[in-house]
């Protein structure tokens, strides 16, 4: 069972990176919801958006060779009375939200058929809102990996559809065997739609031996069937599935069920990633490094490898803060912090704010000499660094202690190592690295 106090941050949703990206189309001829739109999803969302007010416009906008990742699309324009301009849309691939004023069963009916991702009714006041959040699913299903297990190619193939209409990432097996084959391939899988009835193995069984491996904080497994067994569901949620639905289902029940589930998914990934964020600096914090950092060393040991502990103190910090005041010396902490991860970014570092004015970090792979090596080019960069102020630039230094890990230890001996070493940087002047290495070199001398 993957516990969930497991620290391994990497989910598939990067928030600022799509977002940045994402072209929103917005096709609305009202002037009052179309400006409304355009304004929140650039201003808050961050959003390319281009705003079509008649089918023309979005001809000649689409012909431009536009690419846009959805479309939020009103019925009613003045040269496409009866929603001509929604068949242009989805004719290119645009996934589609209808926001519209008039609604009955009927165009209910003919929305789904057509095949829009969703739809809203401008009858409340929420209706905005509420379409802005349908845009923001839409793109963020794009990194959401689903898996549809069921022997029927018919049903999987229409689970599939309604699946990649709403954008998500989809994957297919055939039976339960396949299906932990294909969990086993592909860890970023986080949502299973798993059928009931299945030659190899049940739905039922499939839940469990998933439950065995993966936690349902990471993955969510919805079950379904056309079973008149109404103990189904029940089967299926004791067993760990977070849901079940009965075919046929209505298509809005569904989506609702897996944009919840999903939803439930990222903001547990939300809470995982603050409980080990510094919330100053944005690093890992003390929680994480600790977390993280044994099996590294592990890993590192067992493999053969060198690896070493630093512990990096910014100087005289305490007078800087006296000097220019607290919030200049968050600002400076802010500053180094982040010339620490642009050190780091390409490598398998671990990287973390223990507290106050200090960090850690866990060189895997480095020996005391090259640790010493990389640390001595962190000490320049961190001198070079200036801080910006109105009216002059400020600058600092940082002392760094250096530990190579000899054998398998408790993860805090090392740290108390580094802080040693740290302990004869500062004695010896600050601004500077200080090793084990550096120790047995001056015995050597003396
Ligand atoms: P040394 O060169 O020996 O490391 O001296 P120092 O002044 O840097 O070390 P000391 O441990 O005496 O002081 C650390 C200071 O860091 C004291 C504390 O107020 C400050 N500090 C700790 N956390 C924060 C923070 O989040 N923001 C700011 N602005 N200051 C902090
Ligand atoms: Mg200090
Ligand atoms: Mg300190």
């Amino acid at each position: 069972m993957s516990l969930s106090t497991s620290t391994n941050l990497t989910g598939p949703v990067d928030q600022s990176a799509y977002r940045k990206k994402a072209h929103v189309l917005v096709i609305e001829d009202s002037r009052t919801f179309s400006s409304l739109l355009c304004h929140r999803f650039e201003k808050e969302h961050g959003y390319n958006v281009t705003h079509c007010a008649t089918t023309r416009a979005f001809q000649e906008a689409s012909r431009c060779g536009n690419h846009f990742d959805v479309a939020v699309v009103d019925l009613t324009l003045p040269d496409s009375p009866d929603g001509q301009v929604l068949d242009e849309v989805v004719a290119l691939g645009i996934p589609a939200i209808v926001f519209t004023a008039d609604f009955n069963r009927d165009m209910r009916e003919k929305l789904v058929e057509r095949g829009v991702a969703d739809y809203v009714i401008k009858n409340n006041e929420r209706a905005v809102d509420m379409v802005i959040t349908a845009v923001d699913r839409i793109l963020a299903n794009r990194h959401v990996r689903v898996l549809v297990v069921d022997d029927l190619a018919s049903a999987r193939q229409m689970l599939t559809e309604l699946l990649r209409l709403q954008q998500f990432q989809v994957f297919e097996a055939s039976t339960g065997s396949e299906a932990m084959d294909m969990l086993e391939a592909h860890p970023g899988i986080e949502l299973v739609i798993t059928d009931y009835n299945m030659p190899d193995m049940d739905g039922y069984e499939l839940t469990r031996r998933i439950r065995r491996a993966h936690g349902s904080d990471r993955l969510r497994i919805i079950g379904i069937s056309s079973s008149a067994d109404r103990l189904l569901s029940a089967s299926f949620l004791k067993a760990g599935a977070n849901d079940f639905v009965y075919r046929p289902f209505v298509v809005e029940e569904l989506q609702c069920r897996i944009g919840h589930n999903v939803e439930t998914l990222s903001q547990l990934r939300q809470l995982r990633l603050a409980a080990f964020s510094d919330y100053l600096t944005g690093l890992r914090n003390r929680r994480h490094f600790f977390d993280e950092g044994p099996a590294k060393v592990a890993s590192c040991l067992e493999r053969g490898q060198s690896c070493s502990m630093a512990m990096l103190d910014i100087d005289h910090f305490k007078k800087l803060n006296d000097t220019y005041g607290h919030e200049i010396g968050d600002r400076v902490l802010k500053a180094v912090a982040t010339k620490l991860q642009t050190l780091i970014e390409d490598t398998d570092y671990l990287l973390a704010r223990l507290g106050g004015e200090e960090f850690g970090l866990l060189l895997t792979g480095l020996d005391s000499v090259a640790a010493s090596e990389f640390c001595e080019m962190i000490r320049t960069s961190i001198a070079d660094l200036r801080v910006a102020l109105d009216d002059n630039d400020i600058s600092v230094t940082a002392s760094i202690g250096i530990a190579e890990v000899g054998g398998m230890e408790n993860f805090s001996n090392y740290l108390n190592a580094a802080d040693q070493f740290l302990y004869f940087a500062k004695r010896y002047g600050r601004n500077r690295v200080y090793s084990d290495s550096m120790l047995l070199e001056s015995t050597v001398t003396n």
